[in-house]
């Protein structure tokens, strides 16, 4: 028999529930980031494997390798009935959209560095990033400490998007390293993802000072970086963190609630929008609408993988 809400519960109380404990099942007991500090939280995943044998040195003039690496097998994410048929319906839906969007079939067009390095990701986006990094387009350049280039898998499915690196994120030149950041790798792990399985961006590579909001003349002058990320990444789908993010990316005024509702594109990619971690930590009582966004972005991702 289905409880009573009791007074001060929300009305959301059993799926909350339901939900919380298909995660802890998910999670293993692993801590889930619905109720960390996150000042505990340790400040990187460490997702490598410890090397069974010594490493073999190479000889110097050896080349660069070339191939691209396999993707990691993704462990599955397991899904309650009833949000399984959201799923489900959000990727049909999507899947239509997909197939009625007119630059959604050939993606964002070929990267000249991408063609010039023969299609290895890693070598165009390096080269990109040494391009990058010394940028003076607009004035930002000035107060940086670091450029925020972006970091993760060059063979990524899922590109996170960003507002701006703060200030942790322009000491250290990477992106999302703070206490949202931290909050940010947990919400991957919570997907079944690490940080190096994706890849991690934001609109403006440059911190704007006390973390203002870009102006239109930052963002123009920095679009070309991030399209150029994009279509030598080439995701699968985008997750933009936070309103300004989504707003600033799609050009729109619609507010992060509309955002969220539909699936949007840019440069021929799918585009998805959730909250901005450094507003969970403000605003706790958003995470499950976040926790359904990410597992949605997951099972689109896995939708989109499987159909190649
Ligand atoms: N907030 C962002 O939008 N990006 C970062 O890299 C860090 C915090």
């Amino acid at each position: 028999m289905k409880p009573e809400p009791s007074a001060g519960r929300p009305d959301d109380y059993d799926a909350v529930l339901r939900d919380f404990v298909t995660w802890l099942n998910q999670n293993d007991g692993d801590g889930a980031w619905y109720l960390d500090q996150v000042e505990e939280l340790p400040a990187t995943v460490d997702t490598e494997v410890a090397p069974t044998t010594a490493p073999v040195s190479e000889p110097e003039s050896a080349p660069l390798p070339v191939a691209t690496p396999a993707p990691r097998q993704l462990p599955p994410l397991e899904l309650d009935a009833d949000f399984k048929r959201i799923c489900e319906v959000f990727v049909a839906e999507t899947m239509g959209a997909i197939a009625r969007h007119p630059e959604a079939k050939d993606g964002p067009p070929q990267d000249p560095y991408l063609a010039e390095a023969g299609g290895d990701r890693t070598a165009a986006l390096a080269r990109l990033r040494e391009e990058v990094l010394p940028c003076t387009s607009c004035n930002l350049s000035a107060g940086r400490n670091n450029t925020v280039f972006g970091a993760g898998s060059p063979e990524a499915d899922i590109m996170f998007i960003g507002e701006a690196p703060g200030r942790d994120e322009d000491l250290q030149g990477e992106p999302f390293v703070g206490r949202s950041g931290q909050l940010l790798t947990k919400i991957i792990g919570a997907i079944g993802l690490a940080r190096d399985d994706v890849y991690i961006a934001n609109i403006l590579k440059c911190r704007p000072p006390e973390n203002r909001d870009p102006a239109g003349g930052e963002v123009t002058a920095c679009e070309p970086h991030l399209k150029r990320q994009l279509a030598i990444i080439r995701p699968r789908v985008i997750c933009c963190l936070g309103r300004i993010a989504a707003q600033t990316l799609l050009n729109t005024n619609l507010s992060l609630k509309r955002l969220r509702e539909s699936v949007h594109f840019y440069a021929g990619i799918p585009v998805m929008a959730t909250y901005h971690p450094a507003a969970l930590l403000r605003n706790p009582q958003w995470k499950n609408e976040t926790w359904n966004d990410v597992r949605k972005l997951r099972v689109l991702r896995d939708a989109l993988v499987q159909e190649r």
